[in-house]
Formats: C-alpha cells, structure tokens, sequence
C-alpha cells in the first residue's frame, strides 16, 4: 500500500488543477507547496476569457481585481501606437491561487503548505517522496510524482540538471505605483522595443493590492544583460509618455535558470513522473502567458492519472497538440529578431492577420475537446 496514489509538488496552477482533478477522480492525492500561503507570485495574472473554461470553473468575482481590463495598446519601437478592444481577466495570484488550493481542498485533496519536496528515489512501481514539512523531515510513498514547482522545478533540476544553467538565464520586475497620468485604467500597455525588454513586451496595467487600493504596474523581463537596466530606460520613458507622477510603494522580482534554448524545454517527465506548466517548460514568451498552458496540463495529466493504464504514453498523447505550439512558438519568440526595425517590420506585417487569426481561433476554441484548444494567441 501506499501512502498516496499521487503526490504533487507546487501548489500554483498546475499543481492546484491537477489536485482537485485528481481528487475528483477518486485517487488519494497530496499537494504541496513550499510557501506559506496565500503566497504572492511574480505574475502579471492577465488571461482570456478562456480560461475559466480551461480552469473548469467561475473565478469569483471577490478574487479578482477592481479594475476591468478590456483594451488593449500596443506601443511600437518608432513610438507608433496601435489600440483594439480585447476582454480579459485580470486578477492577483496571491489570491487567485489561494482560491485554487481551496477548490483542491474542497475535492478532497490533502493540502500542506511550508512542505518542500527535497528528494525522490524510486524503489520498484513505488516513489518514495522526501518532504521537509514545516522543518520535519518526512518520507511518503507513492505511486505518482507530478512536478508542478514552477520555472525553477525542484524534480526536474534532479531528473535533467543539463536542462538548467549555472547562472540565471531570464529575469523580470515589477514596480507597484501609487499614482497618475494620462493613461486608461481598462488598458494593458505593451511597449516592444528590444531594449527595454529582449523576450517579449514591456507591460504597463493596473493591479489591485492586498489593502483593495488599485496601483499601476510597470515590468519588463530580459533574456541578457541587467533588467534594472532595462526597467530603467522603460519607466523614464512611461513618465514622459504619459505624464505619469506616481511613488513605488513595492518592487517584485524573478528570476530563473531553466536554458530557455535548449531543445528539449518542453519535457513532459518519464515513467511515473510527470511535469505539468512551467516545469514542464510551457511557458511560451511568444505569446507573453503560461497560466492557460499551466491549467491545460494539470487537466491533461490529472484525466490520463484517473484513466490508469500507460499513464505517461496518454499524458503525452493528450498534450501533443499544446506541446507542439508551445515548441513552435518558442522557436520565433522576439529575440529571432536582429534589431528594432527589424521586429518593427513583423509587427506591422503580421498584426492584422494575427487579430484575425485570434478570433477564429477564439471561436473555435468554445468547441474543441480540452486536449485539442489553442492556446492565444495563436
Ligand atoms: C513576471 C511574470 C509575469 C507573468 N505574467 C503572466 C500573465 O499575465 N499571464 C499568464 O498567463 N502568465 C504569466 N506569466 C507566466 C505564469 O506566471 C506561469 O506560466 C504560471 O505561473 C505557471 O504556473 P505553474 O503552476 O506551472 O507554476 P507556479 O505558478 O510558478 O507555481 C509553482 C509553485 O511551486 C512551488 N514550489 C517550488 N518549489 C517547490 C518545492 N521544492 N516544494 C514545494 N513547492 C515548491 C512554488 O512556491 C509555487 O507556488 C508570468 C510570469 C512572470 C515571471
């Protein structure tokens, strides 16, 4: 016997999803996550309207942010700007995934927080799990180990240390600003320009904090070079666009290892372990999100653990589709573009038959079988 039939490391998306599935699906599930929570996680927490139907259920309305975000504008590197109208859903993940831990809870998962996972051995069909729980150290068995621990992923670095680098390999930040200008409170900004930020866009957007108070966020993220750098060049320019006065009242940083070049990033695990979201190296910078991909694959993984049988052949059946975009799009992410002028030509090129292609693909994403959605855009 024993002690559980699955055992998930990370108490984000990934591992909250796949636990309350799981549960559901009737087998004896732990999920556990490193930090006391609610914890607060680097994340801009934007989505589309898809992704209650990914997730499975209505985020309530009390665990989102005050402020509706329905445009979108985009500001290109020579200044021009270009505005569409665009749902989405924007909320905080300290307690978004404070409410997906509470719906693992309430399928019947076992949750502990303050509990790191430390080290695995297998012995046989058993994995025996090592867990450092509140400082005491414990050693649980089980039939399956899922690694939902993030871009920093603590099974993965022990399976396939080759897949990470000795120095941080992506960075990004965040400053939370009480204050104004000429800006709209609906709009995600996004500033593309190389030097502000070389793997993906520059963000500005409007967030709420834990005293209920609404505060614009700007970010930036960096593949190379120092990202203070970078955020630097991005805010003295944001205050100036926008007239902007404002004070920092908090700064949030992150940053990780995983070699974002390596060809295998996208790595869905062996035998009876498995990876799920950014473990699994989902994150797509091409398209600026991963909590879809993230939701996608705990509801893959936790469908093919309840099914039994060759769990990792139709885990990996059910993800071909959202492993094959997400490698596809990892290989035109910005940093394929030589300069500026260069990433301003595709933008102004591909932006109409982008807009288009979202929507198609938004409809038919209402439709589609879970396994077959394409995650946006496109
Ligand atoms: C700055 C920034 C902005 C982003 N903005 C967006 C956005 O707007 N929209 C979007 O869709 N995506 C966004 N993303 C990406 C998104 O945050 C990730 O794709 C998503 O969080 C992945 O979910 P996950 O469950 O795989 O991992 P995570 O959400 O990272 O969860 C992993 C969990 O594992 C825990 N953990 C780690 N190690 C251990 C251990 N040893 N033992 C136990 N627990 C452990 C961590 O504490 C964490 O709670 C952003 C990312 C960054 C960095």
């Amino acid at each position: 016997m024993m002690d559980f039939d699955v055992i998930i490391v990370g108490g984000g998306i990934a591992g909250s999803i796949t636990a309350r599935d799981s549960a559901n699906g009737g087998l004896k599930t732990l999920l556990v996550e490193r930090e006391k929570t609610p914890r607060e996680k680097a994340c801009s927490g934007i989505q589309f309207p898809y992704f209650e139907r990914i997730i499975g259920e209505k985020i309530p309305r009390e665990r989102l942010c005050n402020v509706e975000l329905n445009k979108v504008k985009m500001y290109y590197p020579d200044g021009k700007s270009f505005g569409a109208g665009f749902q989405m859903i924007n909320f905080m993940r300290k307690p978004f995934d404070d409410w997906l831990n509470q719906i693992a809870i309430r399928d019947g998962a076992e949750f502990r927080d303050q509990c790191i996972f430390t080290g695995f051995e297998t012995k046989g069909e058993a994995i025996e799990v090592t867990l450092s729980n509140k400082g005491i150290t414990e050693t649980l068995t089980t039939n399956y180990l899922i690694d939902a621990s993030g871009l920093n992923p603590a099974v993965r670095k022990l399976m396939r240390p080759e897949d990470f680098a000795s120095i941080s390999k992506g960075a990004t930040i965040n400053y939370y600003i009480d204050g104004d200008g000429d800006l709209d409170r609906n709009t995600l900004y996004q500033f593309w320009n190389l030097d502000w930020n070389d793997a993906m866009f520059a963000w500005a957007y409007m967030k709420t904090l834990d005293d209920g108070k609404d505060y614009w966020v700007v970010g930036t993220g960096c593949n190379t070079g120092r990202v203070l750098d970078r955020q630097k060049l991005l805010y003295d320019f944001f205050k100036k666009e926008f007239n902007f006065n404002g004070e920092i009242v908090k700064r949030e940083g992150y940053s990780h290892s995983i070699d974002l070049s390596s060809d295998e990033k996208v790595w869905l695990g062996m035998d009876n372990i498995l990876m799920v979201g950014d473990a699994a190296g989902l994150i797509d910078a091409s398209r600026g999100v991963g909590m879809d991909a993230a939701a996608l694959s705990g509801r893959l993984v936790a469908q093919a653990l309840v099914k039994g049988g060759s769990v990792m052949k139709e885990y990996s059946r059910l993800m071909k589709p959202l492993a094959l975009q997400t490698m596809r799009n990892q290989s035109r992410e910005i940093g394929v573009h030589k300069n500026n002028e260069d990433m301003q030509k595709y933008l102004e090129k591909s932006m109409m038959s982008q807009g288009l292609d979202m929507m198609v693909q938004a409809t038919l994403n209402k439709f589609r079988p879970l396994h077959k959605m394409v995650m946006l855009p496109p």
